[in-house]
């Protein structure tokens, strides 16, 4: 029997030019899918959500996030990348055992969820052993989020078993369509490995007919100009994902866009840490829209709303900041709200190459649809759409439905014991942790 659910009487913003921006309007769902967008819809049988005053949008995308890390969340909060790397990727990662992965998965999940982060790609360069692999796939399953699974080696070199076991999961776990699972390599890429493994993982991914994602310009190894050489090999594609490119240069921004490559950047974490000033402007001008991404919550916060805001903020910074040192003052910003809005859903999207299912409210996409409470004080009154969904917090998140299937409600998660989740995640985090020191744990940091 078709279950047909009415989402009726919201400001819908359907990030869709065809369907458009509605200041009171429905959106009909029939199971999984969206099957009309407008105003008055004439629906007798369906069930009501009644949307007034919320926002009505499609579910946000973060294309690359290393869920693992959920459960160490703050700890790198004043981290450098290569305090980064030697103690949370050599000196955390390899205490990682299959129940630690699924805790931190499961409540990374769970924190998107909550979000009105509807599509994730979990980045899951902590495989340690095909249960590490296992563990992971069953909280993402188990959570309910929209995920795309990245398979990635924790450090080179990959064991023997790795190439293997990429491939029984990616066959053994994702066969089906429609599931909302779908499989990626995850590659160490040639600034993290090898190439000749970077050429393993490709030949890898285009085996299996998935994208291959890998994080490229980075701090001082982006100087290597390592889209380049890829180049050279003749190995860049469109089912290809280039993270962070702080250090690309244009000619390179030139070559992923002439190959139809997509670009996910993190322009919070890239501040932070060093990888290099955000690229968003410099994309953009090379014709490439990237999508947003968290990176790590164990850095910064897990709010996409927060991500729109460091993009925009990052990118204004630079032109403001340029034009002041040519003596000028710009007279526009030449980045807006709505680009930022864009980039956090249909582009991410199109980053994951699932833009024919979710990123828009548009009738036959996947009903992955986000109600944002105007109510609040924070968004009372909307003078300016896309500006209040840039302003917005993860407490505006009221509602959240994937494949039709409501999974936040009045602001509540449902489905899932928060106080389970919890319980879980603290005992793993006491595992990890027990006896470890880093840089500001054990002064500034406490357990709670
Ligand atoms: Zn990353």
């Amino acid at each position: 029997m078709t279950t047909r659910t009415l989402v009726r009487g919201g400001i819908v913003f359907s990030v869709d030019p065809d369907v458009g921006e509605l200041p009171r309007g429905d959106v009909l769902v029939e199971d999984d899918r969206i099957v009309a967008v407008g105003e008055s819809l004439p629906v007798q049988d369906a069930q009501v959500v009644d949307a007034t005053n919320r926002i009505v949008m499609p579910g946000l995308v973060d294309t690359h996030r290393h869920l693992w890390q959920s459960c160490l969340r703050q700890l790198a909060v004043d981290w450098t990348l290569g305090q980064y790397f030697e103690h949370m990727l050599l000196g955390l990662g390899p205490r990682f055992t299959p129940e630690d992965v699924y805790a931190g998965t499961f409540l990374g999940a769970i924190e998107a969820l909550d979000a009105g982060i509807t599509t994730i790609m979990d980045w899951a360069h902590i495989m340690r052993s095909p249960d590490h692999a296992d563990e992971a796939v069953r909280a993402l399953r188990e959570s309910g989020v929209r995920a795309v699974f990245g398979y990635g080696n924790p450090l080179p070199p990959p064991a023997e078993w790795y190439r293997k076991d990429v491939i029984r999961v990616a066959e053994q776990s994702f066969s089906s369509t429609g599931d909302l699972l779908t499989f990626a390599v995850a590659s160490n890429g040639p600034e993290f490995g090898p190439m000749e493994d970077t050429l393993v993982d490709l030949e890898l991914a285009r085996h299996l007919g998935v994208r291959a994602s890998m994080h490229i310009g980075v701090g001082l190894l982006g100087r290597q100009r390592s889209v380049t050489e890829l180049n050279r090999l003749g190995l860049l594609g469109p089912d290809l994902i280039y993270i962070h490119c702080n250090a690309c240069t244009d000619a390179e921004f030139g070559m992923i866009a002439d190959s139809g490559g997509h670009v996910s950047i993190s322009p919070r974490i890239e501040m932070q840490m060093g990888h290099g000033y955000p690229v968003t402007g410099r994309l953009l001008d090379a014709g490439i829209q990237p999508g947003l991404s968290v990176d790590i919550v164990s850095g910064v916060g897990g709010s996409l709303f927060a991500e729109m805001r460091g993009t925009l903020e990052a990118e204004r910074g630079r032109r403001n900041s340029d034009a002041l040192s040519r003596g000028e003052a710009l007279s526009e910003l030449g980045i807006t709200a709505r680009d930022v809005v864009r980039m956090a859903t249909i582009e991410g999207a199109r980053t994951l190459g699932l833009d024919d299912r979710i990123g828009s409210l548009t009738p036959g996409k996947q009903a992955d649809l986000i109600l944002l409470d105007i109510d609040l004080p924070n968004l009372s009154l909307v003078n300016n759409l896309p500006a209040a969904v840039v302003l917005a917090d993860n407490h505006n998140v009221d509602t959240v439905f994937i494949a039709g299937r409501p999974v936040k409600v009045a602001g509540r998660i449902v489905g899932h014991d928060m106080r389970a989740v919890q319980r879980l995640a603290r005992s793993s985090r006491d595992r990890l942790l027990a006896g470890w020191s880093g840089p500001g744990y054990g002064g500034s940091f406490r357990r709670f």
